[in-house]
C-alpha cells in the first residue's frame, strides 16, 4: 500500500511550483489561465494517468469536488464544472485547489515527469508547511495569480483579469510586499 504523504513546503516552494507547471502548460504569461480547458486537456496530454470526471452533484454529497492522488483523479461536482465554464471565480478556485492536491499530496517517484517540478533547491527552505489543505489553498492562489504576475495591480484589476475572488487577489497582494527584493525569472 502507498502511503500518501505531503512534502514540507514553503510559500516560496509553492510559488515555484506554479510558476514551472504554467510554464510547462506554456501559460506563463497568459493571465487567466483556463482552469476547465488545464484540467480537460492540458494535464492529461502531459500525465496520461490523470483521469478528470464530471458527476452529479448528488454522487459528491460532501465536497464539491475531490482529488484522489492514489488514481491521479479529480471529479466534480455538476454545477461546480458549469459555474467554473462560466468563469465563476470561486468555481475556478475549488478546480484548482483539487489539482494542487495531485501536485502536493504524493510520493513522486524520480522517474515520473512530475518530478522534475519539485526537485528542491539544496539548501532546504526556513519555514516549511505540511497541512494539505494549506498546500492545496496556497498552489490554487498562486497557480491562478502568480505573485510576479499581479505585481502593481490594484485588488480589483488582480480579480477582474485573473479571475479570482478579491479575497484571492488580496491574498496574493500581500505576498507581494514580502517577496519584494526577490527577483523571478
Ligand atoms: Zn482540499
Amino acid at each position: 500500500m502507498t502511503m500518501f504523504v505531503c512534502k514540507p513546503k514553503s510559500k516560496r516552494n509553492i510559488q515555484d511550483d506554479c510558476l514551472l507547471v504554467r510554464k510547462a502548460l506554456g501559460m506563463q504569461d497568459r493571465r487567466r489561465v483556463p482552469i476547465v480547458a488545464v484540467l480537460e486537456r492540458a494535464i492529461p496530454l502531459a500525465f496520461e494517468d490523470f483521469s478528470f470526471a464530471v458527476v452529479p452533484d448528488a454522487e459528491l454529497p460532501d465536497a464539491e469536488a475531490k482529488a484522489n492522488p492514489a488514481t491521479q483523479s479529480i471529479r466534480v461536482r455538476e454545477s461546480v464544472y458549469l459555474a467554473a465554464t462560466n468563469g465563476n471565480p470561486r468555481a475556478r478556485f475549488t478546480l484548482a485547489h483539487e489539482l494542487g492536491h495531485l501536485f502536493t499530496l504524493s510520493e513522486i517517484p524520480d522517474d515520473d515527469p512530475r518530478a522534475g517540478f519539485f526537485r528542491r533547491e539544496r539548501n532546504a527552505p526556513s519555514k516549511a508547511y505540511l497541512d494539505p489543505e494549506w498546500q492545496a489553498d496556497e498552489f490554487a492562489a498562486d497557480f491562478l495569480a502568480p505573485v510576479p504576475m499581479v505585481r502593481g495591480l490594484s485588488t480589483a484589476e488582480v480579480a477582474e483579469s485573473f479571475g479570482v475572488s478579491i479575497t484571492v487577489a488580496m491574498r496574493q497582494l500581500r505576498k507581494v510586499d514580502s517577496t519584494l527584493g526577490r527577483s523571478f525569472k
